[in-house]
């Protein structure tokens, strides 16, 4: 069972930033408003998630390490399951390729309590010291597996990633504020800091993507609004005289949930077809909403894909509400 586990794991877990995805994924579906992430070595030595969500109750702690255990689907949902995904691998597999140590108190509860589990065994929970909200810690990623450990990239390169990830993950939560320290020599260096942003939700947004994107890309771009068929579209699209020199800034969420999708590139090349000199990139970060039922999400787990019912609609969504928008603008 444990080598079930190990090989299945690596399919969730490639390396630090995905445990780092799966983690703060947690953390935003427990409601928190604040969500920090500790590192140390590239995550290789420790990653750390602390949240202030609702926590997890001691009787189910267990239950949020064992394989396929999920509380984000009850019985009523069994058609849904497909399209979330892989759900409830999360834990578990962070279990099989590493140190993982849970600790929690749910809202209400009169005391916290942690797991840990070590190479697939799961012990008991245990008393612990906790206010509120959950810490997850993962030490030692992938020491029971040297050849995975092996083709990790640099202490700095991995680093590069995590932020990456929580970058991108803060995008589609510009009410949440989140952190990420790197610890070293005992020492606690901030590289990321993002404060909740307040006002509605497009003011957030905007006031989110600066930080992130930067100024300029959020003094350049217009808000996006549109809706076909179920499907909608929200987000911030550049102006054309923003244009970048590569694709990198374009990015798409699905139901919240950042992914890649080929759909992305060409749309927005559609869109901007008349207005963009060629060899330009338009830049924008799109949200679509659309029913569960519509999309897979997470085809692969660890591979943000998708894979749509009806691409054709979101496309064409996509493609008539960035050109009506680029045509308020007078392009
Ligand atoms: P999934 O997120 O797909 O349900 P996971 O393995 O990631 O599966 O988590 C298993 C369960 O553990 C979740 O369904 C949830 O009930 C609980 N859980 C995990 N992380 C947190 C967290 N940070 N706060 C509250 N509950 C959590
Ligand atoms: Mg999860």
């Amino acid at each position: 069972e444990a080598a079930i586990n190990r090989i299945a794991a690596g399919e969730v877990v490639e390396r630090p930033a995905s445990a780092v995805k799966e983690l703060v994924e947690n953390a935003i579906d427990a409601g928190a408003a604040r969500i920090a992430v500790d590192i140390a070595e590239g995550g290789k030595v420790l990653i750390r998630v602390t949240d202030d969500g609702h926590g997890i109750a001691e009787a189910d702690l267990p239950l949020a390490l064992a394989r396929h255990a999920t509380s984000k689907i009850d019985g009523t949902d069994l058609l849904n399951i497909h399209s979330f995904g892989f759900r409830g691998e999360a834990l578990p597999s962070l279990g099989a390729v590493g140190r993982l140590t849970v600790t929690s108190r749910a809202a209400g509860a009169a005391a916290a309590a942690a797991i840990s589990v070590e190479g697939g065994a799961i012990a008991p929970p245990r008393p612990a010291a906790l206010t509120r909200g959950t810490v997850v810690e993962l030490r030692d990623l992938f020491y029971a597996t040297p050849a995975r450990l092996k083709f990790l990239r640099s202490t700095r390169a991995e680093a590069q990633a995590i932020a990456d990830t929580i970058r991108r993950l803060a995008m589609a939560e510009p009410g949440i504020g989140f952190t990420l320290r790197d610890l070293r020599d005992g020492d606690a260096r901030t590289v990321l800091r993002l404060d909740a942003e307040t006002g509605d939700l497009f003011d957030a947004m905007r006031a989110r993507l600066s930080r992130i994107l930067g100024a300029e890309f959020a003094e350049n771009a217009i808000p996006l609004e549109a809706e076909r068929e179920g499907v909608r579209l929200t987000g911030y699209a550049a102006l054309p005289t923003y244009a970048r020199g590569s694709s990198q800034a374009q990015y798409l969420f699905v139901n919240g949930r950042p992914v890649r999708d080929k759909l992305l590139s060409g749309a927005l090349r559609a869109a901007y077809m008349d207005v963009l000199p060629s060899g330009r990139y338009p830049a924008a970060v799109l949200f679509v909403d659309l029913p569960p039922v519509e999309v897979d999400v997470n085809v692969h787990p660890a591979k943000a894909e998708v894979r749509f019912r009806d691409a054709g609609t979101v496309r064409g969504l996509i493609v008539s509400g960035l050109r009506h928008a680029l045509a308020a603008e007078g392009h």
